[in-house]
């Protein structure tokens, strides 16, 4: 039997991970069309003054799916390490230890954030809470769950930076997507699992491959392309067009020049915005205006590479305070705790942003001072040389969920779902706020819905939609 041809758009762990099931289990023949010149999306990696750098601080969360475990582990051939977590947040000017630890939390809480945490739990436990009214908002079910202290202090400043929008106007969804403490028993939960005797096995560890985190997408690579997957890279898709008789042609841009390839599946990791206004023929006008109405967030990562050899024992930094410009500080030597090279190591900031922004046009030299400036606030000065300064901008780091949004999404989603042989997932293809394992789960998925008769079996698929629904993003 001949086998269909699945073209696959986008090379990130999304696509990856479909690349690799379909020719590992021999299911299609499978083409790949990426746009960057390299794999690997927002999770992949590249080297900066002799050391790999990620874009921004990725780990691998031990929630990961059993199976797609077992494949990273086979293929990174024992360079997936477990490392402890070790990071802080800056509260108030207190730094606290993240995951949080309860003797931690005693010792360093500033009293009167303790004594507003405490007067929330009170506040709780009597039935004087009346903010059941009205629609739920991302603030309302944060407050209701954490109390007035935490949301002011955390959540609420940080969703600002990492949105760019109040946390009223952001939907119900993103607190149930993103904060998986969201309730005080949960917080409570979460610092007792930093006591040795309480600990769930895996909490407070994550897995790091030795070689930055995009070793694991390049793996998925390595090993699709070695069974057989064809990959362009540098190729940018800039047309879908849906014949009708159950094949699609898709026309990609490479070197200058452009190329088509016809498909019997065509399966979308590129953002669901994006894809929307590739396909002809057009969809009724409203659909596209759906597609403008829901949009990501931006973020500029700036890397300073410093003459020292390390910065600080942390691996990653949260910064929820307004006057800090950036959200968080990673250094990516010590997810791995690599003492090499020596006398140099690199920092990484994320800076959320808009490409309408001001930052969106710095030039890397502003980007460092701006950086400089922000960990100087934040009292960690750069006393190091400063050996270089590079930036990274990711047009895609967060899908916003404001109130609402989720009528778009369901309108574009329904109008794609009934294309004959269009399937659209990962975090940019199905506008969710997920990990990469989540994302290589739906790949993994989707290939179990595709039988070896090449029928594609939607009712399956539906089944597994229900299941990325509970995805629950872990920082
Ligand atoms: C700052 C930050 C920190 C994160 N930290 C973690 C973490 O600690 N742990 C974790 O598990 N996850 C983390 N994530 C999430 C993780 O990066 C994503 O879950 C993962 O990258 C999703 O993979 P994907 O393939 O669905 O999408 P992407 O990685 O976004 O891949 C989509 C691909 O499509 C390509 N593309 C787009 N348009 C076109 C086009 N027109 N033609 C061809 N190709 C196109 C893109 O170039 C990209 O390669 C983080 C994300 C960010 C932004």
């Amino acid at each position: 039997m001949v086998k269909p041809h699945v073209v696959i758009l986008g090379a990130g762990p999304g696509g990856l991970g479909a690349a690799f099931q379909l020719v590992r289990r021999k299911q299609a023949q499978v083409t790949v069309l990426e746009r960057s010149n390299a794999v690997g999306g927002n999770a992949g990696s590249f080297e900066l003054a002799g050391m790999r750098v990620d874009y921004g601080s990725h780990r691998l969360h031990p929630a990961c799916d059993a199976e797609v475990l077992r494949d990273i582990r086979e293929m990174l051939n024992g360079d997936l390490l477990d490392m402890p977590r070790h990071g802080r947040i800056r509260l108030r000017g207190h730094w606290i230890h993240f995951p949080l630890k309860p003797l931690d939390l005693a010792l360093k809480l500033p009293p009167s954030f303790a004594f507003g945490v405490v007067t929330d739990f009170i506040g709780k436990v009597l039935p004087l809470n009346s903010n059941g009214a009205g629609s739920e908002t991302f603030s309302s079910i944060l407050e209701k769950g954490l109390g007035r202290t935490i949301c002011r202090d955390f959540y609420f400043p940080y969703a600002r930076k990492l949105w760019g929008v109040e946390p009223e106007e952001l939907s119900a969804t993103q607190a149930r997507r993103r904060v998986s403490a969201d309730s005080l028993t949960k917080m409570v939960r979460k610092v007792l699992s930093a006591v040795p005797g309480f600990k769930p096995p895996g909490s407070g560890r994550f897995f790091y491959p030795r070689q930055g985190y995009g070793q694991i997408s390049e793996a998925y690579y390595q090993a699709a392309r070695q069974m057989g997957a064809t990959f362009h890279l540098n190729a940018n898709v800039v047309a879908v067009e849906v014949k009708g008789n159950g094949q699609s042609v898709v026309s990609y841009q490479q070197n200058g020049q452009t190329y088509s390839a016809t498909a019997d599946y065509i399966w979308s990791t590129i953002p669901i915005t994006v894809l929307a206004n590739l396909i002809t023929p057009p969809p009724p006008s409203d659909y596209l205006l759906s597609a403008k109405a829901i949009d990501y967030r931006g973020m500029i990562l700036i890397y300073l590479v410093l003459g020292e050899d390390q910065f600080t024992e942390y691996d990653a930094h949260y910064f929820p305070e307004k006057h800090i410009r950036i959200s968080r500080l990673s250094e990516p030597k010590n997810y791995s705790a690599s003492n090499e090279p020596r006398n140099r190591t690199v920092l990484c900031a994320e800076l959320p942003c808009s490409p309408d922004d001001l930052e969106w046009k710095m030039s890397d030299e502003q980007l460092g001072i701006l950086m400089s400036d922000a960990l100087s606030s934040a009292g960690l000065p750069v006393k190091a040389q400063i050996l270089q300064v590079a930036s990274r901008r990711l047009r895609q780091a967060y899908p916003i969920y404001l109130q609402g949004y989720e009528r778009h999404f369901n309108q574009l989603d329904n109008w794609l779902s009934g294309i004959d042989g269009l399937l659209t997932f990962g975090r940019q293809g199905l506008f969710a706020h997920d990990n990469t394992h989540h994302a290589l789960y739906m790949a993994y998925a989707a290939v179990n819905c595709l039988n070896d008769e090449g029928h594609f079996d939607h009712e399956q698929w539906q089944r597994y939609r229900q299941i990325f629904e509970t995805h629950v993003v872990e920082d």
